[in-house]
């Protein structure tokens, strides 16, 4: 074990597949094109995979396409990715580069050999404060690359909005940019030097050169490719530079088509830098391996205000006038997200702030040198564009015309300009969580206008959607006019597809008459390539097939998209021939999700579930976080899943390979449930394949073991000191490991023979009388609190005491927790039945019923509510609390003299409590109880309930864990606590039993004073 700067020891962890029991291997048997393996395998040092897992898992992208490819190559290097477009051509397969696949137009998608450069090739080479460069490989993932960057105050400035997920090379393949590209332009801006491999497998520096040099070494006849792809860049300048300064948009925003007015305009200036030409170019003309980009200063701060509008024309009428402003960002909220954000509990709170009457807003946001600069700008901004805004100050800028916005809210410090933000994001999430068959997808969604021409175009755009029976919201890049419009579109239906064909025809119409373009953004890829000929006319069309010849002979790069004959009603993900069979009837209720279908059906590939601790934080997706696999991410294993449903899949979904290498390693933790922006559950899910899978196979004694625990651990405390013995003899734990299959480096519970009730009983029960209470309270004693750690659950009835709380036990002991988490839904609904049974007459009578154990809790919360329905059932789940929910939430700790010992705490919260958002409560309870407290931001902690018991689970288990461990140390406290028993055990068995057992902050017999942290003990010191 390695010794972090406080002395703790955290784990090295072997690599999850990497430990022998690991059954898995993140792989299907059965392999396409065994030849082709073997070929590529002498190759390349990386890996090769052509297995159906692996092709299915990479046939999707962020966008309504799903192409199956021919298989994925993990390059190590460049030399490795010349290997493979070498063997490629000579054989006619096309390649594919990839980065987060977080395209939304389908551009990452084709039947082609995918090089996926996020696992091996995503170093950041070089950073070089003083030249303001950094170089890098191509899979780096920008998020990462920034964090790098924040000590020199510098950033890679392109802010698209999945950056903590996507790569260089997909930013460079995309042209991508953000919500402040009318300060920074697009990536293309940024890109100083690329080092490719070109579509005969030969490497090449491509950068800035003299158009004379380029004239000198362009040969049209040349063996070598590289000669001939200047000649044909040559051409473009000598044949079609009149046509690109003619045709091409006059836009900041324009990603349609290759970048041909770049070219052209800094040949003007007598150079060319041919990297730029490949930014926007979808991986189609090159694969670029490195990058040196250049970077940009952070902002010293910032400055938000919202306008608001009685109607989203007048809000875009506005933007012209704000622009002269000088903004960083002006950004689009419509009445759509308003009104859907306004519904959802997470938002609400932020569309209350909105003045009554707001049917739109616009976001603006100045950078500025300090708060007065940025209070100066805000208000000038006021006072021109707000009606009445003149008492806000004197504006610099006159924008002219009519004042349009009826009020402002204004924000200068953080918090506050992260909630305006948080309401133009808020609609999103909403929009695509969609469970029905009509989804809001990606074809249309990207076009770019010229300001000035923007309410025309909405008002002309709502006219179409309304021709066509749907709707839309219009949100997004307002400044740059840019507007992402996401039409209603059931793709399963042949009606929908006629529509979808219909706006997208109209709408480029709409377009080119405005001199705008069809893509701001997003990229061509299946969606709008189809238009670029109408978008450029002929001439630019042919110039563009010209260019893509002369990088690429045989058309074997990423073919289709930008130039190619592809059309945007192929290739759907959802088509009319899309069948779906689940194979069983759903056991969990549905109802909210539109069917187990709809939860199957409702990932759209965003790879928000590919994103790292560092840069994101939250609870998904530990799997992924601690493997660097797709298959170990949510998005993987809804692919897999709805694809096993659907036929595209050979494997039944229940079955023994698709368990393993799928579904097994999810650990249960529902940070998804969650994060995800559409809130994809697999965690549910899991529970309903695993259980049918019980009725077909059996279930494992291991599973029928933990489904057990209660009766086991009940067992264990009647015979304890005994039953602990054995698991101390020596050889014992191998012998578990062998026979049942528990790890061995696992430290067993170890039960009390005098349980927590036994305590309760003895001491005769509640020291409060029911008179002298405001409150009463049924402790739930859950099995590990009543048997294994009774000490938490008598600190528990204390601080409810403590409280004025007067405190009852229920007799019961098992939720039903560790059933429902291994796929046992007859037992887990049983249980819940007998305690819904033992539990709401007492909630009739005014009792609440409290947990200590987190994700007992939320079983009574959430959990039953998929397993029953009915009046009792919600009453119980409604009047059920975690014990610092219900300090917090009543307010009750606030009466009480907890005299806090003198400490500083790292708070690790559960997952299955952040799920559900409570874990705020603990916090706040430790905080009054006097403690500085330090929130971790943390994922699960890899323990899982049993998941990390289970031998083959154990490097995964320890590799989720390292996660917590580093973030720990990095944390303010010098204690660090945790409410789940499982957290606690696998900060105990990764750290040393010293440190474990230095919970000397809470003595054994305490009677009082109690504190809150109690509840939460067994600590491990930082
Ligand atoms: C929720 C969401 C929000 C988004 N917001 C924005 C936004 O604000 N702005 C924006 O611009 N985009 C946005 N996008 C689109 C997308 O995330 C970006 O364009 C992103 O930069 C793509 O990066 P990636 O690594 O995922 O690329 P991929 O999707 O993996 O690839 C993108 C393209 O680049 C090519 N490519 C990848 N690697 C290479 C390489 N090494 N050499 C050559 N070509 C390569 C691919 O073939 C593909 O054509 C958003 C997407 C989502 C899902
Ligand atoms: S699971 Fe959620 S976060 Fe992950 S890709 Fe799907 S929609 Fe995005
Ligand atoms: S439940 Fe947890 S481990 Fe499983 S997919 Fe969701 S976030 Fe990942």
């Amino acid at each position: 074990m390695a010794s972090n700067e406080h002395g703790v020891p955290g784990s090295d962890a072997t690599p999850p597949a990497a430990d022998d029991r690991s059954e898995y291997d993140y792989v299907s048997d059965d392999v396409e094109r065994p030849g082709l393996v073997d070929d590529l395998e002498e190759r390349v040092a990386g890996d090769v995979r052509f297995d159906t897992y692996t092709r299915q898992l990479y046939a999707t992208d962020a966008s309504a396409y799903e192409m199956t490819p021919v298989g994925v190559v993990f390059p190590t290097g460049t030399e490795d990715v010349a290997a493979v477009v070498d063997y490629c051509a000579t054989r006619e397969i096309p390649v594919l580069p990839r980065g987060g696949g977080t395209s939304l137009a389908g551009q990452a998608v084709n039947e082609a050999i995918v090089l996926d450069f996020t696992r091996y090739m995503d170093g950041i080479i070089d950073v070089d404060p003083g030249s303001r460069e950094a170089h890098v490989q191509a899979g780096a993932v920008l998020e990462d690359l920034n964090q790098r960057l924040a000590p020199h105050d510098l950033k890679f400035a392109p802010d698209p909005a999945a950056g903590n997920r996507s790569a260089v090379g997909g930013a460079i393949g995309n042209n991508s940019t953000g919500a402040h590209s009318l300060k920074y332009g697009k990536t293309d801006a940024y890109v100083e030097e690329c080092e490719v491999v070109l579509a005969d497998g030969s490497t090449a520096t491509l950068g800035e050169m003299d158009v004379a040099e380029l004239r000198e070494r362009a040969d049209a006849d040349a063996d070598d490719l590289l000669p001939r792809v200047y000649a044909g860049v040559v051409a473009i300048l000598d044949d079609h530079a009149d046509e690109v300064e003619a045709r091409f948009p006059d836009m900041k925003r324009n990603v349609s088509g290759y970048n041909l007015d770049r070219l052209v305009d800094e040949a003007n200036d007598g150079t060319v830098n041919l990297a730029r030409l490949l930014a926007g170019s979808e991986g189609t003309l090159a694969i670029v391996t490195e990058a040196t980009v250049s970077l940009e200063t952070v902002p010293e701060t910032k400055s938000v205000t919202l306008l608001t509008y009685e109607s989203v024309v007048d809000a875009v009428t506005d933007v012209q006038h704000v622009l002269d402003h000088d903004p960083a960002a002006v950004e689009l909220i419509d009445d759509t997200l308003i009104d859907l954000a306004s519904n959802t509990a997470e938002f609400e709170d932020v569309t209350a702030l909105l003045p009554e009457g707001t049917r739109a807003a616009l976001l603006v946001e100045f950078y500025a040198e300090d708060d007065e600069d940025g209070r100066k700008k805000t208000a000038g901004l006021v006072a021109d564009r707000v009606e009445g805004g003149h008492d806000g100050g004197e504006p610099d800028v006159a924008g002219g015309g009519d004042r349009y916005a009826f009020d402002s809210l204004v924000a200068h410090d953080d918090e506050e300009r992260a909630t305006y933000w948080k309401l133009r994001k808020a609609g999103m999430p909403i929009l695509l969580g969609r469970t029905s068959d009509g989804k809001h997808i990606s074809f249309i969604e990207d076009c770019a206008i010229p300001p000035e021409h923007l309410p025309e175009f909405v008002t002309r755009f709502q006219e179409i959607l309304e021709d066509n029976d749907t709707f839309a919201s219009f949100y997004a890049h307002a400044g740059p006019g840019v507007l992402h419009v996401r039409p209603l579109i059931n793709t399963k239906s042949e009606t929908d597809l006629a529509a979808m064909e219909d706006i997208a025809d109209r709408v480029t119409d709409m377009v080119v008459e405005f001199g705008g373009s069809v893509s701001g953004e997003h990229g061509d890829g299946r969606a709008r390539t189809q238009w670029n000929r109408k978008l450029y006319g002929d001439q630019l069309w042919g110039a563009f097939r010209d260019l893509k010849t002369a990088f690429d002979p045989d058309w074997l790069l990423n073919p289709g998209q930008v130039c190619g004959d592809v059309s945007m009603t192929e290739n759907l993900r959802f088509s009319p021939e899309y069948e779906f069979d689940a194979g069983f009837d759903a056991e969990l209720n549905w109802d909210n999700e539109n069917g187990l279908r709809g939860m199957v059906e409702l990932c759209h590939g965003c790879g928000g579930c590919r994103t790292g601790q560092d840069t994101t934080g939250g609870v998904m997706c530990p799997t992924y976080r601690a493997a660097d696999e797709e298959i170990t991410s949510t998005r993987g294993r809804a692919n897999m899943l709805r694809q096993a449903m659907s036929g595209d899949l050979p494997d039944d979904p229940t079955g023994d390979e698709f368990a393993e290498e799928v579904l097994d390693l999810c650990v249960g933790c529902k940070g998804c449930a969650k994060d995800c922006p559409s809130e994809v559950d697999m965690a549910k899910m899991k529970a309903e394949v695993t259980h049918e899978r019980h009725q077909r196979e059996g279930a494992s004694v291991r599973d029928k073991l933990f489904a057990n625990v209660d009766t086991l651990a009940a067992l264990g405390s009647a015979t304890a000191p005994v039953s602990n013995l054995v698991s101390k003899f020596p050889g014992a734990r191998t012998v578990m490991e062998k026979t049942v299959g528990i790890a061995s480096e696992r430290t067993l519970p170890t039960f009390e023979r005098k349980t927590l009730k036994d305590w309760f009983d003895a001491r005769g029960g509640t020291t409060v009388p029911a008179s002298d209470a405001d409150r009463k309270a049924v402790l739930f004693p859950d099995t590990y609190t009543n048997y294994a750690h009774p000490e938490i659950g008598k600190a528990a009835v204390r601080v409810l005491e403590a409280a004025g709380v007067h405190v009852d036990l229920a007799d019961r002991t098992d939720s039903g927790r560790p059933a429902h988490s291994k796929g046992f839904l007859d037992k887990s609904r049983e249980t819940a039945r007998k305690n819904v049974a033992a539990l709401e007459p007492r909630v009739a009578e005014g009792w609440d019923v409290v947990l200590v154990e987190p994700s007992d809790a939320v079983m009574f919360q959430s959990d039953y509510l998929d397993l029953l329905s009915g009046d009792a059932v919600e009453t119980l789940a409604a009047n059920t609390y975690g014990i610092c929910e219900y300090l917090d939430v009543f307010r009750l700790d606030e009466e009480a003299d907890w005299s806090a010992p003198d400490a500083s705490l790292s708070y690790h919260g559960h997952c299955h409590q952040k799920a559900t958002k409570k874990d705020h409560h603990a916090v706040g309870v430790l905080r009054r109880a006097g403690y500085a407290t330090d929130p971790v931001d943390s994922t699960c902690c890899g323990m899982a309930g049993t998941f990390g018991y289970e031998a083959e689970h154990h490097a995964m288990s320890e590799a989720i864990g390292d996660i917590l461990i580093d973030q720990l140390d990095d944390s303010d406290g010098e204690l660090a606590v945790a409410p789940g028993a499982s957290c606690r055990t696998q900060l105990g068995d990764m750290l040393d039993e010293d440190a474990r057992d230095a919970a000397d902050l809470v003595p054994e017999d305490r009677e009082s004073p109690p504190t809150p942290v109690e509840l939460l003990a067994a600590a491990v010191q930082n």
